[in-house]
């Protein structure tokens, strides 16, 4: 095996190289990281790699593109959603065109190994590329030794040990999120992720005033009326707009059901359901084994990829016997309900 492991810096590589000589495999080592700023910060990780290359002797290719206008270009529409459409496909994608131009066989990544990183994403992004490149992926949990790669990385090697993930954002992130005291929310405010942009409200009272929202996604106000009343209703707000709603009620102690969700049309497209939903799974893995959620044949592909992944059940006649009109999703005459779910307590936690 001729195996290229994109190397985000060199703590997080210690690990991966130690589990892959172990098992007899020995890694070329890849930078191209345009994602790392400011420069010195970029210059401190890259000249770590370059001295821990060196005490390892380890082959390691450094393609420099220090890229913090480009990368800025590419993220600055939507920064919350950076990692997953721009961040981790640069570099993978430049990994495996590297060794499919350089003669080697399989392409892995040190990005497996932080728990502070979307590994289900970053193994989907791989498995993608190994078939496009038609190179081979070797995947590795290495996440599984975290903490024994950090500890050596930092008391038995001393290498320069990095506080933030990589670009401006994350250290604004690191920085200024944590020392500056996090502005007060109402009741029934939290904030979601790290950035303060972005808050989810959990609406208690007058939940009807998002009626002409949730119409979007099911359009009877009488059925949505009996749902709403015992259900929980969620806002998404941006920059103080609401953005997205969702509608979550109880089935029996172990089940819940997403009943509605709904983004305002200039949102769409945005990533922002998405976050609502994975906000959603982590607000009730502690409450419910499983989320289900049903649907009309054009959506399953958006819920299965936001991790309903489980086939349940379909409701023939549905629409007909609990609709007072036909109901049409786009050229869809809708009849029958297709119920999807997820479940919750494997739910991890994205970025
Ligand atoms: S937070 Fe990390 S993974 Fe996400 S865009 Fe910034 S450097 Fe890339």
């Amino acid at each position: 095996m001729k195996l290229l492991m994109h190397a985000c810096c060199a703590p997080c590589s210690v690990y991966c190289v130690d589990t892959l000589r172990k098992e007899g495999i020995e890694p070329t080592l890849y930078w191209f990281n345009p994602n790392i700023h400011p420069y010195t910060e970029y210059t401190a990780r890259r000249d770590c790699l370059k001295e821990y290359s060196k005490i390892m002797s380890l082959e390691t290719i450094f393609e420099e593109d220090y890229g913090l206008d480009e990368f800025c270009k590419n993220v600055i529409d939507d920064i919350d959603t950076r990692c997953t459409k721009y961040c981790y496909p640069v570099r993978l994608e430049r990994t495996f065109q590297y060794a499919k131009e350089n003669g080697y066989d399989t392409v892995t990544t040190t990005l497996l190994y932080s728990i502070y990183q979307n590994h289900d994403y970053i193994k989907f992004l791989c498995e993608k590329y190994s078939k496009e490149y038609g190179i081979d992926f070797l995947y590795r949990n290495f996440r599984e030794g975290f903490w024994v790669g950090h500890d050596k990385a930092k008391n038995e090697l001393n290498l320069y040990m990095q506080k933030y993930c990589g670009c401006i954002f994350s250290e604004e992130d690191r920085y200024n999120n944590s020392n500056s005291p996090r502005p007060v929310l109402p009741d029934n405010f939290e904030f979601l992720q790290t950035r303060r942009s972005i808050v989810i409200k959990k609406e208690k009272e007058n939940k009807e005033q998002y009626m002409d929202l949730l119409l979007e996604a099911d359009p009877e106000k009488e059925v949505i009326q009996k749902y709403l009343k015992d259900g929980e209703l969620f806002v998404l707000i941006y920059k103080d707009k609401i953005t997205c709603v969702a509608v979550v009620t109880r089935i029996d102690d172990n089940i819940c059901e997403l009943k509605n969700i709904a983004t305002e049309e200039q949102y769409r497209g945005k990533g922002f359901g998405k976050k609502l939903i994975q906000y959603l799974f982590e607000n009730y893995k502690n409450t419910y084994d499983k989320m289900i959620v049903g649907t009309t044949e054009n959506n399953i592909p958006f819920y299965i990829k936001q991790g309903f992944d489980r086939y349940e059940k379909t409701i023939k006649n549905f629409f007909v016997d609990h609709y007072n009109k036909e109901i049409w999703d786009g050229d869809l005459h809708c009849i029958d309900m297709y119920y999807y779910s997820k479940d919750l307590k494997k739910e991890k936690k994205y970025k």
